[in-house]
């Protein structure tokens, strides 16, 4: 017998220090361990080195990690941890993340902005995401139920003023991005954000 697919993985498995389940590290948020409150870090974009703890990314695992001590162990001591402050960083941060991919789809050109341009991009099939804001009224829904109706997916994102922002604009209601690869990226922070935010 051979083991020939082993080593074969691009994503090590880690350990979630809530649920204790393991899953591909690409799964897992990575918390830092820090000598300052609040003494965990998280590392949504994986750059920082140091001591960590892997937790999935979801208020549920966090909560676990708080209450059954996953977080004190990796800590090697008792130090207040809170789970709604560590969900708000985390959220915040593929929040960041989430705009910055939609930048990223700016400066490449593969992004439709406005109502109009949201519009004619669905009619001619070239949306893979929506991106709504949170307090976009009026057409949200019609453009939210066309891009359903075509299979892709919509994605709730902070506010028209926020968006606006991204695009040098006052506001921006709607956005919807055209490239398939940034379209998955941005739709997976924008989940997470949500997931880590989401009460019990
Ligand atoms: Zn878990």
């Amino acid at each position: 017998m051979t083991t020939g697919d082993e080593g074969h993985t691009a994503s090590p498995a880690r350990t979630c220090a809530g649920c204790r389940g393991i899953d591909a590290k690409a799964g897992l948020l990575r918390f830092v361990v820090a000598p300052v409150p609040p003494f965990l870090i998280p590392d949504v974009s994986d750059k920082l080195g140091g001591r960590g703890v892997s937790v999935h990314p979801t208020r549920k695992c966090l909560e676990a990690a708080v209450r059954r001590g996953g977080f004190a162990k990796v800590l090697k001591r008792a130090v207040p941890v809170g789970t709604d402050e560590l969900a708000r960083l985390a959220a915040e941060q593929y929040t960041r993340r989430a705009e910055s991919l939609l930048v990223a789809a700016r400066r490449a050109n593969v992004i439709a902005v406005g109502t109009d341009a949201v519009r004619e991009a669905l009619r001619e099939g070239k949306v893979a995401a929506l991106v709504v804001a949170a307090d976009a009224a009026g057409r949200r829904e019609e453009l939210e139920q066309s891009a359903e109706r075509l299979g892709k997916r919509c994605v709730v994102l902070g506010t028209k003023a926020s968006l606006g922002q991204l695009f040098g604009r006052d506001e921006v209601g709607v956005a919807a991005v055209l490239d398939a690869g940034i379209a998955s990226a941005l739709t997976r922070a924008a989940a997470r954000a949500l997931a880590l935010l989401e009460a019990e």
